[in-house]
């Protein structure tokens, strides 16, 4: 077994090198502990930078790309964060020291009810986690200073960009396919929607209506 503090020292400098260069982001990586989100059999790989099952057919993203999305978002204190996708919660818990709020959404309310116990575990009294069709947003807390998606949809879901509020960015993946996506960044402006390809990436897809469980 490797010794823990090494295990971190390893995650932190993956992160780095995939380009992870926001401090504030590096330094809530390295305070949220990724083996809380993962269980059973998987949870002596939580510190590789891979993704893993975590139950409903699902996975928690691959941490690198849990930083780089984060690093995108630009989060303030202030914000107010959605996140479409909570699965694990990971990322959920990582946005909860960046902002001031966020609520969580996911289509599976076995997935919503494991990632509340654990919020409730770490104390992390900012998040709401709400079983919902995230396509849909969540019109009564709209608008959102940052929305993060974390399912891959063919194209931005039109309910999520009119609940981004003026000047609010959403990171999210898009795709045809499930295995071809890219990464997008799109900034709400006074005008319009300006969109920026960040990279490839691979997220399982986002599914209409509610989960069986
Ligand atoms: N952010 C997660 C990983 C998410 S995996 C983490 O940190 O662990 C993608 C999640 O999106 C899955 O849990 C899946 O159930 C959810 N999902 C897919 N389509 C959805 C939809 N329409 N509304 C809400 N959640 C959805």
């Amino acid at each position: 077994m490797t010794d823990p503090a090494e295990l971190k020292m390893r995650f932190l400098f993956a992160l780095r090198s995939k380009g992870v260069t926001d401090g504030r982001v590096l330094g809530v990586m390295e305070r949220i502990d990724r083996g809380d989100f993962v269980r059973g059999l998987f949870a002596e790989r939580a510190y590789d930078d891979m993704p893993l099952p975590i139950g409903c057919g699902q996975t928690i993203s691959q941490p690198s790309v849990v930083a780089l999305m984060t690093q995108a978002l630009e989060v303030s204190p202030r914000d107010k964060v959605l996140e479409v996708g909570t699965g694990s919660g990971y990322q959920a818990a990582i946005l909860s020291h960046l902002a001031r709020r966020v609520y969580t959404v996911d289509r599976h309310r076995r997935l919503i009810r494991e990632a509340e116990a654990i919020f409730r575990k770490l104390d992390l009294t900012n998040i709401t986690a709400v079983t919902a069709d995230g396509s849909f947003g969540l019109p009564e807390q709209a608008p959102f200073d940052r929305i993060i998606v974390t399912a891959a949809a063919e194209d931005p879901p039109g309910p999520l960009l009119a609940q981004l509020r003026i000047g609010g960015i959403m990171v999210l993946p898009v795709g045809q396919s499930d295995t071809v996506q890219s990464l997008i960044k799109v900034v709400r402006t006074p005008e319009g929607y300006e969109y920026e390809e960040l990279r490839p990436v691979r997220f399982v897809p986002l599914v209409e209506g509610l989960g069986q469980d």
